[in-house]
């Protein structure tokens, strides 16, 4: 019966963005999957955790649109998104969900639900609200290096304290439903921990591109906003963005397991 429900709130999540435009079609659907998995299994605890990072980081990639226009397309993708970021961001979570149903009496699978949401969040909150930070960002592979905003890798004091703040806000709930306030400072810094990878993969291996026509790095493929087709510079090319997230993710909540 519980499924049942979780399926029909998932439902009315999904519709809602989807109206909303903060999800395409194929992002609706892999949405209503993602919820009814971690509603219908989870139970209210786990849809908060999940709808912290959804309502969230939906609605910061809609705020200070102007201040960061010019800026989107160097993100590979607008605030619409598709069935890849919704597996990309809430595919773990929805494994830890079901994990939970096959091991009900054990902590670790709210760990790694809650940790791994908390390395997403964290790295949305940095990526939207970094862009405000004063001056350039650095390289985090080479510190000394300044980019240009929006540069993947590149790292700055109000990115760090967004993420910090991103991966809290999930990490509080996660604490106090658990009645275990350990958790509080541990998914913190496993939110942390995964976002910075997030960084480190994107100034190493992640897959980026060129555009001949406006002469700029982009992480968009096959075609830039201008429509020219790109052109690979440098990274892994099936590491898309998708899979970067999907990385920060996982590398939140084996950090958290690992501390714990
Ligand atoms: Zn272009």
């Amino acid at each position: 019966m519980q499924i049942l429900y979780g399926f029909i709130l998932a439902l009315i999540v999904a519709y809602l963005a989807y109206r909303a435009h903060s999800l395409d079609k194929s992002g609706a659907f892999a949405a209503t999957f993602v919820g009814t998995i971690v509603f219908g299994v989870g139970g209210w605890q786990w849809a908060i955790l999940l709808l912290t990072f959804f309502i969230t980081s939906s609605g910061l990639s809609r705020a200070f649109k102007k201040r960061k226009q010019g800026l989107s397309e160097k993100f590979s993708k607008g605030h619409e998104r598709d069935a890849g970021q919704v597996f990309g961001n809430g595919g773990l979570a929805t494994f830890f969900a079901a994990l939970h149903a096959v091991y009900p009496e054990s902590i670790i699978p709210w760990i790694g639900f809650a940790a791994s949401l908390a390395a997403v969040n964290a790295d949305t909150w940095a990526t939207e609200l970094g862009v405000l930070n004063p001056t350039p960002p650095r390289m985090i592979t080479h510190l000394r290096k300044l980019v240009e905003k929006g540069t993947s890798g590149g790292i700055s004091l109000w990115g760090t304290l967004a993420s910090l703040l991103g991966a809290s806000v999930v990490a509080l709930p996660a604490a106090w439903f658990a009645n275990n306030w350990i958790l509080l400072p541990l998914i913190t810094f496993a939110g942390l921990t995964g976002s910075l990878f997030d960084s480190f993969l994107g100034a190493t291996v992640q897959a980026m591109y060129y555009c001949p026509t406006d002469k700029k790095e982009t992480e968009k493929h096959p075609l830039h906003t201008c429509g020219t087709e790109t052109v690979h510079i440098r990274g892994w090319e099936w590491l898309n963005n998708d899979w970067v997230n999907f990385a920060c993710g996982a590398f939140g909540a084996v950090a958290a397991l690992l501390m714990l």
